[in-house]
This record gives structure tokens, sequence and C-alpha cells, in this order.
């Protein structure tokens, strides 16, 4: 996996992703891009500064039809805004800190929060809080199917975290190149230009049908089969 990574860094570099001020504003996009591009996303965040509810206690009390609004064009508004409004009440209740929790307190806390499941609550982990939680993705697992590595999610986030340096700035700058290339290459359909195939095959460190049984279900596919 290693050799994807810098497979990826060569070609893309550092992506310095998340963009976001506070762990709390990363929250609230990680709630936000489920099943929706990043541009609407940053709008949406945009609107919540400038209304002031980009902090805990006013967007967990603010008016529901007022959330709504700002971040229609995420569409999805209305679940999106109960969601938001629970991860704010979620921060809000730990006096807007995350920091201190141990990491699987944490990703337990997270799941058990509406519109929360494994990818969401590892970005959080990864992007806001700093934990080495490897993001397994729709984009991780159409680039890993392609090298030949298959498994549920579990899975394939155990392979990932073996496989490299325990690091959160790697894991971050490696999630956020597999993001960049499957947006520029996979969904435009470059197969015949593909890097990472071409580079990959020969040097992946096990044979495809030996590392996990179980394949990709369609129903793991989108954050929210897991909600
Ligand atoms: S560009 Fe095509 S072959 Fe390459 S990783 Fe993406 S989907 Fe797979």
């Amino acid at each position: 996996m290693i050799q994807l990574y810098e497979k990826l860094f060569s070609e893309l570099g550092d992506q310095n992703w998340w963009p976001a001020e506070t762990p709390f504003e990363v929250s609230v996009g990680a709630i936000l891009t489920q099943q929706t591009r990043w541009e609407s996303v940053e709008r949406a965040i945009t609107n919540l500064r400038k209304t002031g509810l980009l902090q805990p206690e006013s967007l967990a009390m603010a008016k529901r039809e007022i959330v709504e609004e700002q971040i229609r064009c995420t569409g999805f508004y209305r679940q999106k805004t109960e969601r938001v409004q629970e991860i704010a009440r979620y921060f809000s209740k730990n006096s807007n800190n995350i920091s201190k929790k141990p990491t699987e307190t944490l990703r337990k806390e997270l799941l058990e929060i509406k519109g929360v499941g494994d990818e969401t609550a590892d970005s959080i982990l990864l992007y806001a809080a700093e934990r080495p939680k490897f993001v397994i993705d729709a984009y991780t697992r159409r680039i890993s199917e392609c090298i030949g590595i298959r498994g549920n999610y579990k899975e394939l986030q155990q392979h990932f975290e073996e496989s490299i340096p325990r690091d959160v700035e790697l894991y971050k700058n490696f999630h956020a190149l597999i993001v960049r290339y499957a947006k520029e290459y996979c969904n435009k359909k470059r197969c015949d230009e593909c890097l990472i195939q071409n580079s990959m095959n020969g040097t992946n460190d096990h044979p495809p049908e030996t590392i996990f049984k179980t394949t990709i279900s369609s129903s793991d596919e989108t954050e929210s089969s897991n909600d």
C-alpha cells in the first residue's frame, strides 16, 4: 500500500486536507458531504459561518428552518439539519472539546449519533480528532478492488492500517489523494491512463484472492447505508 501512496503523492502532491478552522467545522462538514459535491459543502459552511451557526451551542439551539436554509445546497437538507444539530449537541455536551477522549470511546459515541456511520466517524476521528484511523469510502473501495484488494469496511481499514506507517498526517494525505485521484481518473473513466494499475501490477504484497474472502457489497457503497 505504501507504493500506492508514493505513486499518488508523486503525481498529485500534498493535498492539505481537510480545509477547516476547527474540529467542529470538520465534523459538520463530514455530515454535509454525504452524497454531495464538496463545492456545495463549502457554500453551506460559509452560510453557517456568516449566520453565526458554526459553533456547537448556536447550531444546537438554532431554529430548524434557519439551519435548513443555510445547508439546503447540500441536498437532503432536512435529514442533514437533524444530523448536524445532533453533532452540535454532542460537541456542546463535551464543551466543544473531543481531544481528550480515548479513540475507541470517541468512535463508539460518534456512531451512536444519528447519521454517523463508519466513514463519517472515522473522518471525524482522523481529521477533527487527529487519530490514526484510515477512512474507507467508495473511492477507496473502488481503487482497492482495481489492485485486487477486497473486503468489508473493517477488513479494508485493517489492511490499510497494517500496510502503512501509523501516522496521522500520512493517513490524512493518503485518503485525500485517493479521493482526488478517483475524481480525476476513475469518475472520468480514464482507466486506459490509469497510473495505479500500471504501477501496482506485480507489486501488491498479496495475491488478490487470498486477502479477504468477503466481496464488496453494493450496500457498503454509500455512507447513508451505514446510518
Ligand atoms: S482509473 Fe479505472 S482502473 Fe484505475 S483505479 Fe480508477 S477505476 Fe480502477
